[in-house]
């Protein structure tokens, strides 16, 4: 039994989703406010937690931080404005995924179910052995200056397109975060490894995006950094 936690203002909206939920066989706690919702997630046990970014007594983004002052739970963030995106996925908020507005009901309860898949299978350190993956999974179009995952063109900034065609072109060869920034960042020295994490979670979370349940094509190797494997 999966429990969720819904925070949405919109009753449309919320009661589609409530629906659509359940009819997924998950069970569905909603809130109307983030007040609520913290309240509510401080008495409950929640697997998720669905939030939506415009709240009326406070936005989503203050919810997700307080959550995670004591919890690594999945949210997934309803947002109406793609320049939300970035800020979703970085550092400061940690959010997990997001899916903008309007959305149809299947294409959430699918990205949860993606979700919950990999933090329950805490693939992050796993031999890439005997996995399914294409070798058209990213594909770079040099002209366009931009990468496709699984076809879906991905919305990267300057910092995360230049890291990942660093990762691309060098399949299979583990990068440190120091090489990792000296190759795509012009001015290495302004910005600190933890910058090339941010930036890591960021584009891991775009290509999740573009290809919902498919495998990361980046990997941690822990102590050492980062490596692209495509098979
Ligand atoms: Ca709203």
């Amino acid at each position: 039994m999966t429990r969720v936690l819904l925070v949405e203002d919109e009753p449309a909206i919320a009661d589609t989703l409530v629906y659509a939920l359940e009819t997924d066989r998950f069970v569905v706690a909603h809130a109307l406010t983030g007040g609520d919702a913290l309240e509510i997630f401080a008495q409950q046990a929640f697997d998720f937690v669905i939030l939506d970014v415009g709240l009326p007594d406070m936005t989503g983004f203050d919810v997700c931080r307080k959550l995670r002052e004591n919890s690594q739970v999945p949210v997934l963030f309803l947002t109406a404005r793609a320049g939300e995106i970035d800020r979703i996925l970085g550092l400061e908020i940690g959010g997990d995924d997001y899916v903008t507005k309007p959305f149809s009901p299947r294409e959430i309860t699918a990205r949860v179910r993606a979700i919950l898949r990999r933090s329950g299978a805490v693939a992050e350190f796993s031999s890439s052995a005997g996995s399914p993956k294409s070798t058209r999974a990213l594909q770079h179009d040099s002209v366009a200056m931009r990468i496709h995952c699984h076809g879906v063109c991905l919305d990267l900034t300057a910092h995360e397109y230049k890291l990942l065609l660093v990762l691309l072109e060098n399949q299979g060869r583990v990068f440190t975060r120091d090489q990792l920034l000296e190759k795509a960042w012009y001015d290495p020295g302004a910005v600190t490894d933890r910058t090339v994490d941010a930036h890591i979670k960021t584009v891991r979370a775009k290509m999740r995006h573009a290809a919902p349940g498919a495998e990361d094509l980046i990997q941690t190797r822990r102590g050492l950094g980062y490596v692209l494997v495509m098979e």
